[in-house]
């Protein structure tokens, strides 16, 4: 699939006024949660109803989904309350059932697309199909196997194809539960500007009181629409409760979002200054984010020091870094001067925190 290839853009074939909307719960536990979440989305943005039926559960022993009758609970909302459906499917079998019930978006989830015999599996499965295909980026953050995954599908001749970005998983303590790493996604965008890519910010967050901050991110980066799990009681939710949000905060959240023109005013001035900054955004947290990492290192150092009675400043080891770095920097067009700056006020501050240390 070289660079220059064309999707078919059967997003923009919608003529949505708005972001493409999917919403609904993480899993479908009963027909009349299903349905009552379903009726309370009905007169909204919502533009496909999520329902999770078969549940990959990173642990054995937490609830697995209702399987396959809960695709006869989809097809009652669809007769309902007019909104078309999505579910996730991992093989052969999820495929062919959910292609019987006449679900209208599969999704194929992040612990999928690790696995490139899953995905040609279903890629086999779903042979020509005229249904929406999205891929959720794998857990850990390789944009290849993102890549290969929709290249699968597309030469199983599957034309809607689309992908979502649900974060990456990381070993670190975060404020997310998946790591956003925006630049895998933006770079995705980049290679294939035509390829829809939905944002899902209850995946990333992982809490509900992240999503609208996500969204917003999303939505500034030209992002095609969100995925946001919407239950009756989130609370009482028997998967991913902490991340979902009720109908009518919803339709808050959508009230308060900005969303950024789509389609040819992408040209426009503002809108692409809008999208730079943002990156500039996401860019300078991480940057944040790594000089608190560094700092706390350097407290456990000062510890360390402070154990064994030896001096903060080791101006052998600093001299080392620094000229580390001055080669580091040259190599992506920094200059020296400003190296020696930036790391001289990250050494005082390192210096700071182990002082700290030392004498509380
Ligand atoms: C889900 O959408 O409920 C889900 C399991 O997602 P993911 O594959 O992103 O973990
Ligand atoms: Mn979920």
């Amino acid at each position: 699939m070289e660079n220059s290839k064309k999707f078919r853009s059967w997003l923009d074939e919608m003529k949505l006024s708005h972001p493409l909307v999917i919403a609904g719960p993480c899993s479908a536990e009963t027909e009349s949660q299903v349905l009552q979440i379903a009726h309370d989305l009905k007169d909204t943005d919502v533009n496909y109803y999520r329902a999770g039926i078969w549940k990959p559960r990173t642990r054995p022993g937490n609830f697995e989904g209702v399987g396959a009758i809960g695709l006869k609970w989809l097809q009652r909302v669809k007769e309902e309350t007019g909104l078309k459906t999505a579910t996730e499917v991992a093989n052969r079998a999820h495929v062919e059932l959910a292609l019987e019930y006449d679900v209208d978006l599969l999704w194929i989830g992040a612990r999928s697309t690790v696995s490139p015999f899953i995905v040609q599996e279903i890629a086999d499965a779903l042979e020509g199909t005229d249904k929406i295909i999205l891929v959720k980026n794998p857990v850990n953050p390789d944009l290849s196997l993102w890549i290969g995954a929709v290249e699968r599908l597309h030469n199983a001749n599957i034309e809607k194809l689309g992908v979502i970005h649900r974060g990456f998983s990381s070993y670190k303590k975060t404020k997310y539960r998946n790591l956003p790493e925006w630049q895998i996604a933006i770079d995705l965008q980049s290679k294939y500007p035509d390829l829809p890519i939905i944002n899902d910010p209850s995946h990333i967050s992982g809490r509900r009181d992240l999503i609208f901050d996500v969204s917003q991110t999303a939505l500034d980066l030209n992002f095609d629409g969100l995925m946001i799990e919407t239950h009756c009681d989130p609370d009482k939710a028997w998967s991913d409760a902490e991340q979902q949000v009720t109908p009518a905060r919803l339709q808050e959240i959508f009230k308060d979002l900005k969303v950024r023109k789509r389609g040819s005013d992408q040209a426009d001035f503002h809108n692409s200054l809008d999208q730079l900054r943002a990156q500039i955004d996401v860019l300078d947290a991480s940057i944040l984010d790594t000089l608190g990492e560094r700092m706390t290192v350097a407290k456990s150092i000062g510890q360390l020091k402070k154990d064994l009675n030896v001096a903060v400043l080791q101006s052998n080891r600093w001299n080392e870094i620094l000229g580390r770095m001055i080669l580091e920097g040259e190599q992506r067009n920094l200059s020296e001067e400003f190296i020696l700056k930036l790391f001289k006020s990250i050494h005082q501050e390192s210096i700071r925190h182990q002082e700290k240390i030392m004498n509380p």
